[in-house]
């Protein structure tokens, strides 16, 4: 007797969670790209080039660049000494770049700690 279950058997032998699953992943990129300005053309390759591998994982990576895109405050170096900020001769009162020895102005000798 050939029954409901032993018929679609050799069709969906997979459990309906794997589909759901299967549907998930391959709309991941898409899906992490939900919040991007570029969501729609994620989507766009998601679904025209989501079946070929290659397609797929350039959908992935560009929804996940994307959100490189904002401005992220670089991390402090350091291995760089604090940025010197320009001072005022002791002589003449007039403006001389940092670090420098004598003043650019008048020549005069400058103190080596400047604050
Ligand atoms: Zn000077």
């Amino acid at each position: 007797m050939l029954t409901y279950s032993t018929w679609f058997i050799p069709f969906f032998h997979f459990h309906p969670i794997f589909w759901l699953v299967s549907l998930f992943l391959y709309f991941l990129p898409a899906f992490l790209a939900r919040n991007k300005a570029n969501f729609t053309s994620i989507l766009i390759l998601n679904i025209f080039a989501g079946w070929t591998f290659v397609g797929w994982i350039i959908a992935l990576i560009w929804a996940v660049s994307s959100d490189m895109q904002r401005p992220v405050a670089a991390p402090p170096q350091p291995s760089q000494p604090p940025v010197a900020e320009n001072f005022f001769c002791t002589a003449c009162g007039r403006p001389c770049p940092a670090g420098a020895r004598f003043c650019s102005s008048c020549g005069a000798a400058q103190p080596a700690a400047q604050h």
